[in-house]
């Protein structure tokens, strides 16, 4: 069995690899990735000299260099975490977002229709649905909830999510897509909310909020994130959607908080600054279809560890200073 990764210099798509290769040994992986400035070869230091695991470095949007790798390596499976991904860049740049995050989606949707791959997998986000208000005690997005993407990178996102249904019901491709909710865990580069905490706070002593800290994110831990894309190329049905969660809203100053706490600073260094544009009130995700169906049950507790992974950047800071 040989799996295409993209993307796989990344925050989520090197834990999967690594996931992937510490658990089975009949799997072949190949990374693809163009290396941009949020994907890291460090990333992929523990796998880097397995026989199973060799790296491609290129990028999704170039057709024909897409189409050689197809031709010569005979994938099984493909996994594609590529993306641009971080919001506020989105709305200065929304460019890279729809070529990387559509194009090139649709790019590798016809390399597998050419090739016949048995799989086709899109990483997507709840960031699709849109944003539930802070006063919404109860509500959560499932599987049916409307699309209300609300900046370039969540609509780029849910137009990826359609091209891949429509290759489904136009070609019959064999296609599944998995929309998770916040991730956190190692290798995450340092412009996302919990790496960049403990790097401002160890260079600067500072830790930054954006409006009041009440916006809500609805955590879950890479592993269980790459537990259930395992779950769902195994045993998930063609077609369908599933909506990966933890059940662990936080608001943001939670987890400023709680990674203060780690770093023995008080929250009186927390500096409130003026909110970003394009960012969601909150996010919450109903899991239910993929707990049911697939048997997914997360198995790890924000609180239990965000020691680990703030610690984990503590001294990997160097790695990811941005
Ligand atoms: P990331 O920004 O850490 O990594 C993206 C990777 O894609 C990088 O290694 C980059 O070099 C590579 N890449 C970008 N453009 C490329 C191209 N044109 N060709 C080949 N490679 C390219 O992202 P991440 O946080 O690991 O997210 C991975 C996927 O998961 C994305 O699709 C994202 O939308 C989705 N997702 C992320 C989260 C989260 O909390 N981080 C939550 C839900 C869904």
């Amino acid at each position: 069995m040989k799996y295409l990764v993209t993307g796989g210099a990344g925050f989520i798509g090197s834990n999967f690899i690594e996931y992937i290769l510490d658990k089975y040994n009949n799997i072949d992986v190949v990374c693809l990735d163009a290396l941009t400035y949020a994907g890291n070869l460090e990333n992929l230091n523990e796998v880097k000299n397995n026989k199973k695991f060799k790296f491609v470095h290129g990028d999704i949007c170039n057709e024909s260099f897409v189409d050689q790798l197809f031709e010569a390596e005979n994938f099984d499976m493909v996994i594609n975490f590529a993306a641009e991904t971080h919001v506020d860049k989105s709305i200065v740049e929304p460019d890279i977002f729809f070529t990387t995050n559509v194009i090139g989606v649709r790019i590798l949707l016809d390399a597998c229709k050419k090739y016949n791959v048995k799989r086709f997998h899109q990483i997507s986000t709840d960031e699709v649905y849109g944003e539930i208000s802070l006063d919404n005690l109860n509500y959560k997005f499932d599987e049916d909830s409307p699309l209300k993407a609300s900046n370039p990178y969540s609509a780029s996102k849910a137009a990826a999510d359609l091209l891949v249904l429509s290759y489904f019901k136009m070609y019959n491709l064999p296609v599944t897509i998995s929309r998770c909710s916040n991730n956190y865990g190692k290798h995450q580069y340092a412009e996302k909310l919990i790496p960049l905490t403990v790097k401002n706070v160890l260079h600067h002593n500072k830790a930054i909020i954006h409006g009041n800290g009440k916006y809500v994110r609805d955590w879950i831990h890479v592993l269980d994130h790459c537990n259930a894309i395992d779950l769902i190329l195994k045993f998930g049905s063609v077609g369908e959607i599933y909506n990966v969660g933890s059940n662990n809203q936080k608001q943001n100053l939670e987890v400023v908080t709680a990674i203060l706490e780690v770093l023995n600073k008080s929250t009186s260094i927390i500096d409130y600054v003026e909110n970003r544009p394009g960012q969601d009130t909150k996010y919450a995700i109903d899991y239910n279809k993929i707990s049911s169906k697939l048997g997914y049950v997360p198995m790890y507790k924000f609180d239990e560890e965000i020691n680990n992974i703030v610690t984990w950047y503590k001294n990997n800071l160097e790695d990811i200073i941005v």
